[in-house]
């Protein structure tokens, strides 16, 4: 954690400068490959961008309605059920927000009161932790351990106490490429229903897996769709990330409540991108699993390299993250100082998955690398990474 920062709010002391920020200003000042954050190199389809440019051109550059526009709205309704065979009113349970980390911001900030509790899962994607903090809760973090990263499920209802809200869930998982099977999403389910929880879901990456594993969205768990608001985004399936346009679904209650803490966030953004995500969304099946196929290869080539180069790898079901353990390489198993050390060494920036964990040292010797880079790039990152071993 970082020193006191003057002026800052005591909820939000000890979150300093994320660590992306400090990676990828050391990736520019050392021209090294950059496989710390999490974004392509290639741009999304052609009819995407086009819809975009189009929407500019016609004029729709102001303030878009507040819940979105309908064309993404229906577009979000329509792929939910072609996917999930999941039904969700467009007006009244679908909410276009400002990537989904509005939407996950908006959930926690309108959910949670000062001193409830959420369970999440780490190492976990670091805007929870923050969130969850502005909005005056408190994480009960249940670990994940390699090599699996599976749910230790009894260690999930020890943390079930009066003063839990949710559980905030996301699969497939950053930065572990976790995805969460049917029976570990049938236990939290159950501890959801027998506790009467709220769950927030962060899918993002749900196009995004691999050797035929299926994403399994909570909401389609018996008697989990009431319960459920799940947060998505459009950047990871049609690489669009700067373009943040992102949505929340779930039972009208819950989309009610994002919406109020949401009007106050950005109240709306994206205008003319959201119109090109509905053309996204309404791509045929065969995009989505071109992508993920595209992925594997590149899951493939860069886990295959870095088992060449010595990490204990443990390959992903999901994402486009790998996480390894560095110890072979590196026996005081710093991963942060390794993170530091590692653009001046062989000119390659990947993040320390100790800022991911509510105590760092749990994820000390693990460190994560990015594979949604063109394989050129995997290769020359990997035999960079090879100077390391020699
Ligand atoms: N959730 C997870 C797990 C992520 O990895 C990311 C992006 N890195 C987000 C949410 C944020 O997505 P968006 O850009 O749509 O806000």
């Amino acid at each position: 954690m970082s020193d006191r920062v003057p002026y800052l709010t005591s909820k939000l002391q000890g979150f300093g400068t994320t660590i992306f920020g400090e990676m990828s200003a050391l990736a520019l000042a050392t021209n090294s490959v950059n496989l710390g954050q999490g974004f392509p190199d290639t741009d999304g389809p052609r009819e995407v961008l086009d819809a975009a440019i189009a929407a500019i051109n016609s004029g729709q550059n102001q303030y878009p309605p507040a819940i979105g526009v309908p064309m993404l709205r229906d577009a979000i309704v329509e792929h939910q059920r072609r996917f999930y065979g999941l039904e969700f009113d467009a007006t009244t349970e679908v909410l276009v927000t400002a990537g989904s980390s509005e939407g996950l911001a908006s959930a926690l900030l309108a959910l949670l009161d000062a001193g409830d509790e959420v369970i999440t899962f780490e190492p976990m994607f670091d805007i929870y932790q923050a969130c969850i903090a502005m909005a005056g809760g408190q994480v009960k973090a249940v670990t994940l351990h390699p090599p699996t990263f599976g749910v230790d499920i009894d260690e999930v209802r020890a943390a079930v106490t009066p003063r839990t809200k949710l559980i905030l869930l996301n699969s497939p998982h950053n930065p572990t490429g976790k995805v969460f099977n049917r029976a570990e999403l049938q236990a939290i389910a159950d501890i959801a229903i027998e506790h009467d929880l709220i769950v927030v879901t962060d899918e993002v990456y749900e196009h995004l897996t691999f050797d035929g594993i299926e994403h399994i969205p909570l909401s389609t768990l018996p008697g989990m769709r009431e319960r459920t608001l799940t947060a998505s985004s459009g950047g990871k399936t049609f690489n669009t990330t700067g373009w943040k346009v992102g949505w929340l679904t779930g039972p009208a209650a819950l989309v009610a409540a994002a919406r109020t803490a949401k009007q106050y966030l950005t109240y709306v953004s994206s205008g003319p991108f959201q119109p090109a995500i509905a053309v996204g969304l309404r791509l045929p099946d065969s995009y989505f699993a071109e992508i993920a196929l595209d992925l594997q290869s590149k899951r493939d080539r860069l886990c295959d390299g870095l088992v060449e180069v010595g990490f204990d790898v443990f390959r992903p079901q999901g994402t486009y993250f790998v996480t390894v353990d560095i110890r072979p390489l590196r026996a005081d198993g710093d991963g942060m100082a390794f993170c530091r050390e590692l653009p001046g060494m062989c000119s390659v920036v990947a993040i320390p998955n100790q800022v991911f964990y509510t105590d760092p040292r749990r994820g000390r010797h693990l460190v994560r690398f990015a594979f949604s880079k063109r394989l050129d790039v995997l290769d020359d990152a990997v035999s960079r990474l090879k100077g390391l071993a020699r």
